[in-house]
């Protein structure tokens, strides 16, 4: 094989992209994007004890679940991580993730900062994390008002988690801003695009250059 046509098919290991935000800061919207442009890269989808909004499809946004079946994934060691968000159980199940990674596929994490803690704990160099901030707090409330599946009482909640999940914004390797959703994309496409292309995650590299010193010209 030449170097030219070994060098669409480099070995590389998967990326762990971690992607959070206070809710509302169009980390969904991005996300969905990306699951749907980038098809390299497959959605961790987590159980929640959560009730299920209008909107979302058990199995495909979330795998909704009781406290009961919770605990019993937790004390089984079928979670990676979880945490307490907004009153409810969150995690994510730890098989297809081993599954992902050793198949060297990208996972993407919509997942909060409690969650990104631990996956970095656990799988230090894979983890490539995204914070997605809004351009104001003013601005995050009006989104929230606008999505309009919440009531105001958990509007409330969530402004008031914006806060302590947007402390955690150092914890992150990369920060973008939300001011038009379209850039903000753009500028997350670009560092997954720069992550895969990273010497330390290619290993297949080896042998393309090899190939390139030995090849005949
Ligand atoms: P929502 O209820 O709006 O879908 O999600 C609330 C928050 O929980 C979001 O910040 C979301 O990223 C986070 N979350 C969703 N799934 C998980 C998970 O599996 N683990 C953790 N730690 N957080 C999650």
């Amino acid at each position: 094989m030449s170097a030219q046509t070994s060098s669409t098919a480099i070995r590389r290991r998967g990326l762990m992209l971690v992607l959070s935000s206070p809710s509302g800061a169009g980390k969904s919207t991005i996300a969905r994007n990306l699951l749907e442009n980038d098809h390299e890269l497959s959605l961790s989808v987590s159980v929640t004890t959560r009730p299920r909004r209008g909107s979302e499809i058990d199995g495909v946004h979330y795998r909704f679940i009781t406290p009961r079946e919770f605990d019993g994934m937790r004390e089984s060691d079928a979670l990676l991580e979880w945490a307490e968000v907004h009153g409810n159980f969150y995690a994510t199940p730890r098989e297809p993730v081993e599954a992902a990674m050793a198949d060297g596929r990208d996972m993407l994490f919509d997942i909060d900062w409690q969650g990104a803690l631990q996956l970095k704990d656990k799988m230090r160099a894979d983890i490539v994390s995204i914070f997605i901030l809004p351009p104001s707090m003013k601005e995050l409330k009006a989104r929230l008002k606008r999505r309009a599946e919440d009531s105001d009482e958990v509007i409330e909640k969530r402004l008031q988690n914006a806060r302590v999940e947007i402390e955690h914004w150092r914890d992150y390797d990369h920060v973008v801003i939300n001011h038009d959703l379209d850039r903000a994309y753009s500028d997350v496409r670009a560092i997954v695009t720069a992550e895969r292309l990273r010497r330390d995650r290619r290993p297949g590299l080896f042998d393309f250059v090899s190939g390139l010193l030995d090849e005949k010209i």
